[in-house]
């Protein structure tokens, strides 16, 4: 939930209520606020760059505090669906507390653009991370140590009845500390009830869950838990599992299960058998977090309590 103190660190005016229209929005004098952030920001380093947002790292001149400016082009959003997109994001994201979600701490907007004040993870996502290792992959601990904390987020948002939908190394940010934190709820669905079902394509090809590609029945969490196997897979081996050179050829490869381990790459047997349990076409047949917490392979290994901090310094370099 967003705290009041955090709304109230902006003193700026937001939509408030159900986000029905993004539109320009007032100050508290009554008058349109001049282009831009508000000049207490001063904007830093860029942070990257997605599909709609460019994002920033920008200080509070006041508090000194970071934060990470999501900056979403208004012209880039001008589709319906792209706008229900948007508003969807804000909507979920903001209603989210807990310390394996990435922080909402506010959002505004200008003539032309759309802020999103996020909680900065300066260490950019796993993706990049895992890009910087000579032989792109984790060893079983570290990806342990990684997955754990992925479940413990998934825990609290499936317990909030929300989806996240878009599961993927690039939305998996890392804190200061190196720990994960759950980001980017562009595609997060809220359900209304458990048993409710979820029928819009959604997702990334190389972690789409095979009832998404179906269509026939729709979906739900089990979608999570389906791309945390890819995620886990991807992790060990170095890269997905249905990965092709072409998406037509990957969502074949997703349908009818067909990936193997490489002997290339050690892998113990726990790892493979948590692996194909989760990766299972039924939905029904995969397991549900304790399940996976359960697993010979999170038992028989003890949990790594941290990244040691050599590994965030030799792999992260500074930009
Ligand atoms: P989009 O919704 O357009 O896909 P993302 O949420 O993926 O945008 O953000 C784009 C990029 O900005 C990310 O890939 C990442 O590099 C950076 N980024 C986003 N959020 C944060 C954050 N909280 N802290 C640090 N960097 C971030």
């Amino acid at each position: 939930m967003v705290s009041s103190r955090s709304t109230s660190r902006f003193g700026i005016s937001h939509s408030s209520g159900d986000l029905h229209t993004l539109e320009i929005i007032e100050d508290k004098s009554g008058t349109r606020r001049r282009h831009g952030l508000p000049a207490r920001y001063q904007k830093g380093r860029f942070l990257g760059k997605g599909g709609f947002a460019k994002c920033y790292e920008v200080q509070d001149m006041d508090s000194k505090e970071i934060f990470a400016a999501k900056i979403v082009s208004k012209a880039s959003v001008t589709k319906p669906r792209a706008h229900a997109k948007l508003r969807s994001e804000i909507s979920i994201h903001r209603s989210l507390d807990h310390d394996k979600v990435v922080k909402f701490y506010d959002y505004f907007e200008d003539s032309e653009h759309v802020y999103i004040m996020l909680e900065v993870c300066p260490n950019q996502t796993l993706n990049e991370f895992m890009r910087r290792r000579p032989a792109k992959r984790l060893s079983e601990p570290e990806a342990m140590f990684f997955i754990y904390d992925l479940i413990v987020a998934l825990k609290y948002l499936h317990a909030r009845r929300v989806i996240h939908r878009d599961l993927k190394l690039g939305n998996l940010f890392l804190d200061e500390d190196m720990r994960i934190k759950v980001g980017d709820f562009g595609l997060a669905a809220q359900l209304e009830h458990d048993g409710e079902k979820k029928r819009t394509i959604c997702g990334t090809p190389n972690y789409i869950a095979p009832e998404i590609l179906e269509g026939k029945h729709g979906h739900s969490y089990e979608v999570d838990i389906w791309s945390l196997g890819v995620i886990l897979y991807t992790m060990i081996i170095g890269r997905p599992p249905f990965e092709t050179s072409d998406v037509k050829t990957t969502y074949k490869r997703i349908r009818i299960n067909q990936y193997t381990f490489p002997d290339t790459v050690r892998i113990s047997q726990q790892a493979k058998d948590l692996i194909s349990c989760i990766l299972r076409t039924d939905p029904r047949s995969r397991p549900s977090l304790d399940e996976i917490l359960a697993s010979s392979w999170f038992q028989t290994s003890k949990l790594p309590p941290a990244m040691p901090v050599t590994v965030s310094s030799a792999s992260v370099s500074p930009r």
